[in-house]
This record gives structure tokens, C-alpha cells and sequence, in this order.
């Protein structure tokens, strides 16, 4: 099953709440996977292990900054892709609200004329995640400005935007449930 950010949120937690929190992120990916990374996380070096593969974070904190990203690479990748009006952090969107990024087309009438305006929400929660998995979930939303499914054409458009995006989504996922289990924690304490 495909990530589901977007115009119809990003659904990671689309099965029950019985569902082993580990399936709900990863879900879709092979079993033997999921269970590699739980091991990891047994052995309690999951997280070390995602910081020496992104060790990089970014200055992108204000909504300026991330219109900026996100338009960059809507020029030059996109450029047939509808205006952006509006790009900005969310901190209403959270992984326990299972929603991180958003695309919406708001309708309004103008002088007669119905205008769609077209608007990109990514949570807050990213200013403080890898640079790799902000661009990640930039591209995403992007991609969403030209196909709304996540299907084939979807994921081609994302990887040619960014190479690396099928292991930028997964390494995400994992990071996402690192940082649900450690809500979980702190919670019980
Ligand atoms: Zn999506």
C-alpha cells in the first residue's frame, strides 16, 4: 500500500488501532523488512542507524523559506503544474492525527469567475526531521498538483523529481514509528 499524504491526507494509520504499530507504518512493505527494522529497534540502535544515514537537517523553519523550496522545484520540474497561492508549516498536522501533509484547491468566486486556489500544508513536525524526508514530503505534495491517485504515474513523477524517493518514503516510515513509539513512552510515563 502506498503512502497516502496529500489532497486525501497521508492515511498511515488506515488499518485498526489492534494493528501492531510497526504494520501500520510499514505497511505494504515485506514482512521480512518490517521485521529487520523491529530488530533493530530491539537492539536499540534503529536510531543510530537512521542518523548516520541522514545526519543532515535544514534551515527551512519559517513558511517563506519552504514556499521557496517547494516553488524551486516546481519550476523546474513542474512548470506546467498549477500556481501555488499558498505553501506553509501546519502544526495541526500531526502523526497521531495521521495527517502530514495536505493539498488542497479551495474554490472561491472571483469577479464572476471561480478560481481554485491551490495550497500546500506540510506539519510542523518537519522542521525538525532530516532535510531528505522534508524534501521527500515536498515532492509528494507536488507530485499531487498533476495526479491525485497514488499509482504508477504518481511514483514516476515523485522519482523524477527526487531519485531517491522510494527509500526516502521508506526510511520516513521507519522514522515516523520511532518517533510514534517514543510518544507512546513518554505517554506511559
Ligand atoms: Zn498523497
Amino acid at each position: 500500500m502506498p503512502l497516502q499524504f496529500g489532497h486525501d491526507h497521508y492515511s498511515l494509520l488506515a488499518l485498526t488501532t489492534s494493528t501492531p504499530l510497526i504494520e501500520r507504518y510499514l505497511a505494504g512493505y515485506p514482512l521480512t523488512l518490517q521485521a529487520q527494522i523491529a530488530q533493530l529497534q530491539a537492539h536499540g540502535t534503529l536510531a543510530e542507524h537512521l542518523q548516520q544515514r541522514y545526519p543532515e537537517g535544514h534551515d527551512i523553519q519559517s513558511d517563506k523559506a519552504l514556499y521557496a523550496v517547494c516553488m524551486a522545484r516546481k519550476q523546474r520540474y513542474l512548470k506546467n503544474a498549477p500556481m501555488l497561492d499558498k505553501v506553509y508549516f501546519d502544526n495541526r498536522l500531526t502523526i497521531e492525527k495521521q495527517t502530514l501533509g495536505l493539498n488542497t484547491a479551495i474554490s472561491r468566486v472571483q469577479g464572476g469567475k471561480l478560481k481554485a486556489k491551490k495550497e500546500i500544508r506540510i506539519s510542523a513536525f518537519f522542521k525538525q526531521a532530516p532535510a531528505a524526508f522534508l524534501d521527500m514530503i515536498v515532492v509528494h505534495e507536488l507530485a499531487h498538483l498533476k495526479v491525485h491517485a497514488h499509482d504508477k504515474a504518481f511514483y514516476q513523477l515523485c522519482l523524477h523529481m527526487e531519485p531517491n524517493y522510494m527509500q526516502y518514503e521508506f526510511d520516513c516510515r521507519v522514522y515516523l514509528w520511532l518517533n510514534a513509539l517514543k510518544q507512546l513512552d513518554d505517554s506511559e510515563r
